[in-house]
């Protein structure tokens, strides 16, 4: 299905901040805008797209720096996950007071796992992703084959847990009970770096098979094929 999709890479850490659109109605939505209003501002009217919606990953300063610039500019909304509220809101829990400066943001409307959101034409489904911060959030938009992993899932690395509300073992179960439940050919669009796809992180991730290395002697690789939970089993000992 067509769409429209750029990635902006903005600020010193080179947070990629996504803008997917919808052909049919020319209406985009904006994924973590981090910093550098004016480039996104800027590659945002350059598209031709209207921006209906700003979406949050989670609530660290490098997703969030420009958000209140932009939700003003666009008289649009903000979504983020409903468990990082407090994260958002605390310059502290989000690091933001550490890094480029205080910075907090209210959203306007909170998800939740399952949720379905329409902006633009688009359907997105939200998944909870926690362990790098406690309401991070995946944004998949099944139509188009492609999911935004924010912080969870890199090409080849996965989410750093030692800021606030990170926890390795929830990061680990979040990564295979949702993000490894997709489809291999899903599209990988991490807040960092290059993108990959689902089907290669999971054969691949050199991190992943580190971490699950101590808890998991058995990986059945069927019941990844046919989806089903859990992924895990411990090998039988009779
Ligand atoms: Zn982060």
């Amino acid at each position: 299905m067509d769409y429209f999709l750029k990635i902006v890479t903005v600020g010193n850490m080179f947070t990629n901040c996504g803008i997917v659109g919808n052909p049919e109605t020319m209406e985009c939505v904006v994924i973590d805008p981090g910093t550098e209003a004016g480039k996104i501002k800027k590659e945002v009217a350059d598209s031709g797209y209207t921006p209906v919606a700003i979406l949050l990953t989670h609530g660290h300063f490098d997703h969030i720096g420009a958000v209140n610039e932009l939700r003003k500019e666009w008289d649009v909304e903000v979504f983020a996950g409903a468990k990082e509220v407090e994260l958002l809101g605390d310059s502290v829990l989000n690091v933001s007071s550490q890094a480029w400066g205080a910075c907090t943001v209210a959203p306007d409307k909170t998800l939740s796992d399952g949720d379905v959101i329409e902006a633009g034409g688009m359907f997105i489904t939200i998944f909870e992703v926690p362990g790098h911060t406690v309401g991070s959030i995946c944004f998949l938009f099944p139509l188009y084959g492609i999911v935004f992993s924010g912080d969870t899932l890199f090409a080849d690395s996965i989410g750093r847990t030692d800021l606030p509300t990170g926890e390795p073992k929830v990061l680990i179960e979040s990564l295979v009970e949702k993000l490894f439940a997709l489809p291999d050919d899903i599209q990988v669009f991490p807040g960092h770096g290059p993108s990959t796809n689902i089907g290669y992180e999971r054969r691949n991730n050199p991190y992943l098979k580190e971490l699950l290395r101590d808890s998991v002697q058995y990986i059945d690789e069927s019941d990844i094929k046919k989806r089903k939970f859990p992924f895990f089993r411990k090998k039988k000992t009779d």
